[in-house]
């Protein structure tokens, strides 16, 4: 959990090379299906590009394959999802179907700042694939990717705009942040990252909190 731009996608893959768990991103999953033009594609990009979240009904249905599609032998993070307590509800109902149960919630808190820093200052290479960040991790060839031939322009996410992400932050402080009481509530494991820190600095914290609560 954690809002955009908290660095829930970065710590993922570090996660995953670690532990070797399956990652999934319901907003790659998403953006997979936008990118098909598909009718479905179309309606998903209506609220994602208009920083809004995709409606319950929906969601549910498309993460739920997307879950039972998986060897979930090897550990499942999912990234993104649950977004809403109605989203997290239908997640219970489902992993305790399958005797699956959530081992852990880890909850990456960020300031506001610091995500609307981060997120319009995001660049992807649309040949390679590779991130950059105009501040952090700017490319040597500026608007250019450094890892490819010619002159790739880089790319900004459609809805990475600062007007956005404030809509992101928005639907963050008014429908996720209240899956983490909902967990909390619930006497989940809870494991609380301070995300303003370097991603190598998260990623040892979490690593280290995962390991001495018994969960790796
Ligand atoms: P993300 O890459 O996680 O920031 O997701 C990008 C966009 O996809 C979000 O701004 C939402 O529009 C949509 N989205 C992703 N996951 C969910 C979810 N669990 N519930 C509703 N909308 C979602």
């Amino acid at each position: 959990m954690g809002a955009p731009g908290a660095g829930k996608g970065t710590v993922a893959s570090t996660l995953k090379e670690t532990f070797g768990m399956v990652h999934l991103s319901s907003g790659d999953i998403f953006r997979a299906v936008k990118a098909s033009g598909s009718e479905l594609g179309q309606e998903l990009a209506r609220y994602m590009d208009a920083g809004q979240l995709v409606p319950d009904e929906l969601v549910v249905k498309m993460m739920a394959n997307a879950i039972a599609e998986n060897d979930e032998s090897k550990g499942l993070m999912l990234d993104g999802f649950p977004r809403t307590v109605p989203q997290a509800e239908a997640l219970d109902a489902q992993l305790d179907a399958g005797n699956t149960p959530l081992d852990a919630v880890v909850v990456l808190n960020v300031d506001d700042e610091a995500v609307v820093e981060r997120i319009t200052g995001r660049r992807r290479c649309p040949q390679c694939g590779k991130g950059f960040h105009v501040k952090f991790m700017p490319s040597a060839r500026g608007e250019f990717c450094d890892e490819c031939e010619g002159d790739v322009l880089l790319e900004q996410r459609d809805d990475d705009t600062e007007a956005t992400v404030r809509e992101r932050l928005k639907a963050y402080y008014d429908q996720t942040e209240p899956v983490i009481g909902y967990y909390r509530n619930a006497g989940r494991q809870m494991i609380d990252v301070d995300g303003n820190k370097s991603p190598s600095d998260v990623a040892d914290n979490l690593i280290n909190q995962i390991r001495s609560a018994g969960l790796s």
